[in-house]
C-alpha cells in the first residue's frame, strides 16, 4: 500500500492530545520525586551528611518547580535540564560519600532521564550521568565491579531505548489506523471534516479557492456480483492507486463510503479542478482492471463557496455526482444544467 502526507492538522491534534498524557504522567514523576528526595534530605541532614542534606534539598525543590511546570500543562526545556544536571550532580557526591547506597540511585535516573526528555538531550545527559558515576566508583571499586555497573547501566540505558523506539513506532501506527481507511489507505470521513474547515480558514485568511471531487464507481455492485466481493475490494485498491498517481501532493483523498470517494484539491479553481477530475476519469476508463470488464468513475466537481458549511459543500457536489449518474455515467459534471 502507498503512502500519503500526513495530515498536519491531523498529526497536531494527536500531539495534543499525547502530549496531555505526557505531561500528566510527568507531573506525577515529578511530584512523588520531589516527596521521595525531600526524605532523602532530611535523612542526610540527621546523619549529619550536610552538603548531601543540602543538594537533595535543592534537587527535591527543583523537582516540585518541575510538577507544577507540568500539572500547569506547560513544559520548559531548560528547568528539566536544570533538574537532571543537579540530579547528577547530588548523584556524584552520594556516590563519594556513601560509596554503593549512592550507585543505587543512577539506575532510576537513568530511566527517569530517557523518559522524561527528547532522547537528542537524554542521550548526552546519561552519558554524562555514566562517566559521573564511573569516575566517583572507580574511587573505591575493584576495576572490573566498576566496569560491571558502568555495562549494567549502559543496559539499562539500551533496553529503555529500545522499549521507547517500539512505542514510538506503536504510537505512529495507531496514529495512522484512525485516520485512514484500511482497505484503500485514503483518509477516513473524520479527516475530511477536518480538512475541509482548513479549506474555509484559507479562503477566509488568503481568498485561497478549493474544490471538491465526489467520485463513484459506476455499477459497482455488478462487479461484485461478478467477480465477488474480494476482486471489487481489489477494483477499489487500483482506483485509489490511479487517483493518487493523477492528483499533487497537497490533494488528499477520503473514502466515503463503500465506492465512494472525495478529493480535496487545495488552492484550486474549478477549471483547475475540472481538468484533474477528466484526467482522473479517462485513466480509470482506460487501465485494464478487470479482465473483460471496463470499469468507469462518475465524478461530481464543487468549488468551495463561503456561504456554506462543510456538509453543504459535499451534499451540493453529490449532487452534482449524481447528475453525472443520471446523464449515462462516466463522465464529470461541475454544473447543475
Ligand atoms: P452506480 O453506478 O449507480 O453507482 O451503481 P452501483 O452499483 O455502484 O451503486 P450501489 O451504491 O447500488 O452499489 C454499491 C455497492 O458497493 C454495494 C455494496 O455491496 C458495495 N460495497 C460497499 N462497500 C464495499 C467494499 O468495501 N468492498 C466491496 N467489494 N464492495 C463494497
Ligand atoms: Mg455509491
Ligand atoms: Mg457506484
Amino acid at each position: 500500500m502507498f503512502r500519503f502526507s500526513f495530515s498536519e492538522k491531523a498529526n497536531e491534534l494527536f500531539e495534543k492530545e499525547f502530549d496531555y498524557h505526557r505531561k500528566r504522567i510527568f507531573f506525577w514523576i515529578s511530584f512523588v520525586s520531589s516527596i521521595v528526595v525531600l526524605l532523602l534530605s532530611l535523612n542526610h541532614f540527621s546523619q549529619n551528611r550536610f552538603h548531601l542534606g543540602i543538594l537533595n534539598f535543592i534537587v527535591s525543590n527543583l523537582l516540585l518547580f518541575n510538577s507544577i511546570i507540568f500539572y500547569r500543562k506547560k513544559n520548559i526545556l531548560f528547568s528539566s535540564i536544570l533538574t537532571f544536571c543537579f540530579i547528577i550532580f547530588t548523584i556524584g557526591l552520594s556516590i563519594k560519600e556513601q560509596r554503593l547506597d549512592g550507585i543505587f540511585w543512577s539506575y532510576p535516573i537513568v530511566l527517569m532521564i530517557h523518559f522524561m526528555l527528547h532522547w537528542k538531550i537524554s542521550l548526552p545527559m546519561n552519558m554524562l550521568l555514566l562517566v559521573t558515576v564511573f569516575y566517583f566508583s572507580k574511587e573505591f571499586l575493584e576495576g572490573a565491579l566498576s566496569y560491571k555497573i558502568i555495562l549494567t547501566l549502559f543496559l539499562t540505558l539500551l533496553l529503555s531505548h529500545l522499549f521507547s523506539i517500539l512505542t514510538f513506532r506503536i504510537q505512529n501506527k495507531m496514529k495512522e489506523l484512525i485516520v485512514r481507511d484500511p482497505l484503500t489507505g485514503a483518509y477516513n470521513r473524520r479527516q475530511l471534516d477536518i480538512m475541509l474547515t482548513q479549506a474555509f480558514e484559507r479562503l477566509k485568511r488568503y481568498a485561497t479557492l478549493s474544490c471538491i471531487l465526489a467520485i463513484d464507481v459506476d455499477h459497482f455492485k455488478s462487479i461484485n456480483d461478478t467477480y465477488g466481493h474480494a476482486t471489487g475490494d481489489d477494483v477499489l485498491i487500483q482506483v485509489v492507486r490511479i487517483i493518487q498517481s493523477k492528483i499533487r501532493k497537497l490533494d488528499s483523498i477520503f473514502r466515503i463510503g463503500g465506492e465512494e470517494f472525495i478529493i480535496l484539491l487545495p488552492d484550486s479553481n474549478l477549471e483547475g479542478a475540472w481538468v484533474v477530475a477528466e484526467k482522473i476519469r479517462k485513466e480509470v476508463e482506460q487501465t485494464k482492471i478487470l479482465p473483460t470488464q471496463t470499469v468507469t468513475i462518475s465524478i461530481g466537481i464543487a468549488e468551495i463557496q463561503s456561504n456554506e458549511t462543510n456538509y453543504q459543500w459535499i451534499h451540493r457536489c453529490d449532487q452534482l455526482l449524481y447528475k453525472a449518474k443520471e446523464q449515462g455515467r462516466n463522465r464529470c459534471v461541475y454544473k447543475i444544467s
